[in-house]
């Protein structure tokens, strides 16, 4: 389904509730819906309840079970715009002026939503990076408007990042929140996991700390820099160049964001920056996401420790 690409078409594609839910339905169940008890590919649709009965056996099944909707009490239509804007604007969008644009009456809520949102677009575990990938780290910290509205200041997180370095441009991305900067529980397993293994050279700068990557058996090239910043930029400078990218979008967007959450802002930076050759897509993309991804109940989404 290709999902609108501006507010004229978003009004003519989704004019009511029961177009979203139609279109949560395709996505779900993009080759048709079929039932997980008896296969039986016939079935009627309970719009009241948004269950899809099995014409056989009549068991029924809820398009929202298992997904980032799951229990919402938010209407649907309210969902997709947060999926038009979040696909649509380069810079994707605050809670704060999503709640603004929308008139939702809670900040909470428009939190809420955004997150469990973000919370689909984390990069698949088998999307391995490849090539000449780029790794390297930094602080990122600052302020966030609390969920309660308060001005929270908060400490700085560390983010390591991987970048493949193509010719002239740069590949995919993969950031993630880490607690330290030891080899063994930081460092190590980060890479390791975001690269396929026999088809990459990992370069870094001098860190002491990745020198282990080799006996991890990752083929690794050490960049050591002179002096100054313009040396690091040489050696990394997709990496660098990332790192610019997320402090800007953090700051400009959500005038900077807390730890505890900082792990999805980063999974919808790299969602953002993996597709941007897919722009006009990416509000479909993120429907698909988030019509497959778990569902993230409230009490976890605030309790949950990231990185
Ligand atoms: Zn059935």
């Amino acid at each position: 389904m290709r999902f609108p690409a501006t507010l004229q078409e978003f009004q003519n594609q989704f004019p009511d509730d029961d177009s979203c839910w139609q279109a949560l339905r395709r996505a779900r169940w993009p080759r048709g819906f079929r039932c997980p008890r008896c296969r039986c590919p016939e079935s009627s649709w309970i719009a009241t309840r948004a269950l899809e009965q099995c014409s056989r056996c009549r068991y029924q099944c809820s398009v929202t079970a298992g997904t980032v909707f799951h229990g919402t009490r938010v209407t649907l239509r309210v969902w997709f715009w947060a999926i038009f804007f979040l696909g649509r604007h380069k810079k994707g969008i605050s809670a704060l002026q999503f709640q603004r644009d929308t008139g939702l009456g809670s900040y909470q809520t428009a939190w809420t939503l955004l997150h469990k949102l973000r919370s689909a677009l984390a990069p698949r575990s088998d999307a391995l990076l490849t090539g000449l990938v780029e790794v390297d780290e930094t602080y990122v910290g600052g302020a966030e408007v609390g969920r309660r509205g308060g001005r929270e200041v908060l400490n700085k997180s560390i983010v390591i990042a991987a970048v493949e370095q193509r010719t002239h441009t740069a590949g995919r991305a993969r950031l993630q929140v880490i607690d330290g900067v030891t080899f063994e529980h930081d460092l190590g397993p980060f890479v390791t996991g975001v690269i396929d293994v026999d088809r990459t050279v990992v370069r870094t700068d001098g860190f002491a700390a990745y020198r282990p990557l080799n006996r991890a058996g990752v083929r690794h090239e050490r960049c050591v820099q002179g002096l100054g910043k313009a040396r690091a930029k040489e050696v990394l400078p997709w990496a660098h160049g990332t790192f610019g990218n997320l402090k800007s979008w953090l700051r400009g967007t959500f005038h900077g964001v807390g730890h505890k959450h900082l792990q999805r802002y980063l999974d919808e930076f790299t969602y953002r920056f993996d597709r941007r050759w897919e722009e006009d897509q990416l509000g479909g993309f993120v429907l698909q996401r988030a019509a497959r991804a778990k569902p993230l109940p409230y009490r976890r989404l605030v309790a949950e420790p990231v990185g």
